[in-house]
């Protein structure tokens, strides 16, 4: 079939040009939800990053204090956090003085770029590891994975890390509210921090907890990720956000935990009576059933045991 000539310009510049005045702009919208009375989340879409979802795919939040907004995950990219910027203008006139970032991995913090560009002076917090790891380059490592795994989308992204580091338990005052941090061993990543935003009785747990959807564990441990969400549940919060999926009740984080529990004990029990990885497998997903609906099950579910296997002999 023959297209005339103009029909075959068109054509061929549609795809390029709706693809620069997206990579330029931002993340199309989604639903901003009011979790409590000054506490606000943008759950994302779950999944990898895809030119589908343009790479948005975390929990952005953020908090309304009496003289500021406090951000907790700006998202993946330059355009999830111009995204989120816009959605916190529905809300409020104030400015953006502080973002938490919840750990290294990319999806949760590349935003900060799109806040320090609205808000210079804004401080920017983060693990100490976290801080380390990105000045020995795991920043762009991430920028590179997301406008690779994007198509492009995510372009102009730079890596902008936190600053300041956050202490374990300390109790950081912004506009009359509290922010206690939790900041658990060696669990989703080595790097991570929980935010307790105390007067709203909620938590931000990062990828410490997931809801309707499975983390990847290579950069954790079990014990130490089990123990982080005892650790926030004993709180007895109204309120937990996940890295991933729906916010909720203290439930949200039981059943991340019972999850964690159920493969590494598991794997422990049949570890001990010499089985290996592949043989336990059938039988662990046969106790998983409440999650087996879940997004990445099958394909993280293998992963972890192998790595639960690998924590039980390290730890022998
Ligand atoms: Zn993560």
């Amino acid at each position: 079939m023959k297209f005339p000539a103009h029909v075959l310009t068109v054509l061929l510049l549609a795809p390029l040009l709706s693809f620069s005045a997206a990579a330029a702009d931002q993340v199309r919208d989604y639903p901003l939800a009011k979790i409590a009375a000054h506490t606000y989340v943008i759950h994302g879409p779950l999944g990898y990053p895809s030119p589908e979802n343009q790479g948005f795919m975390n929990n952005p939040g953020f908090v309304i204090t009496k003289d500021s907004v406090v951000v907790i995950d700006p998202g993946a990219s330059l355009q999830v956090g111009r995204m989120l910027l816009k959605q916190i203008r529905t809300v409020t006139k104030l400015p953006v003085t502080h973002v938490f970032n919840t750990h290294v991995h990319g999806d949760h913090w590349l935003g900060n770029q799109a806040i320090r560009e609205a808000f210079p002076g804004v401080k920017l917090m983060g693990h100490p590891e976290m801080i380390k790891k990105i000045k020995e380059g795991e920043g762009q490592v991430w920028v590179n994975m997301m406008n690779d795994l994007t198509k492009g989308y995510t372009k102009g992204t730079r890596s902008v890390p936190p600053e300041t580091a956050t202490p374990d338990r300390s109790d950081i005052k912004i506009g009359g509210m509290t922010f206690r941090v939790h900041a658990p061993e060696k669990a989703h990543s080595h790097t991570d921090i929980m935010i307790e935003a105390v007067e709203e009785s909620v938590v931000f747990a990062g990828d410490n907890v997931l809801n309707q959807t499975i983390a990847r564990m290579v950069d954790g441990t079990f014990r130490g990720n089990i123990a982080a969400c005892d650790r926030i549940a004993a709180i007895k919060a109204k309120h937990y956000v996940p890295g991933h999926g729906p916010t909720g009740d203290v439930s949200v984080v039981t059943n991340y935990r019972n999850y964690l529990a159920t493969v590494f004990d598991d794997v422990k029990q049949q570890y001990e009576l010499g089985k290996s990885d592949f043989e336990m497998k059938d039988g662990i997903v046969a106790k998983l059933e409440f999650f087996q609906g879940w997004d990445r099950f099958d394909i993280e579910v293998g992963k972890h045991i192998s790595q639960a296997v690998l924590e039980i002999e390290a730890a022998m």
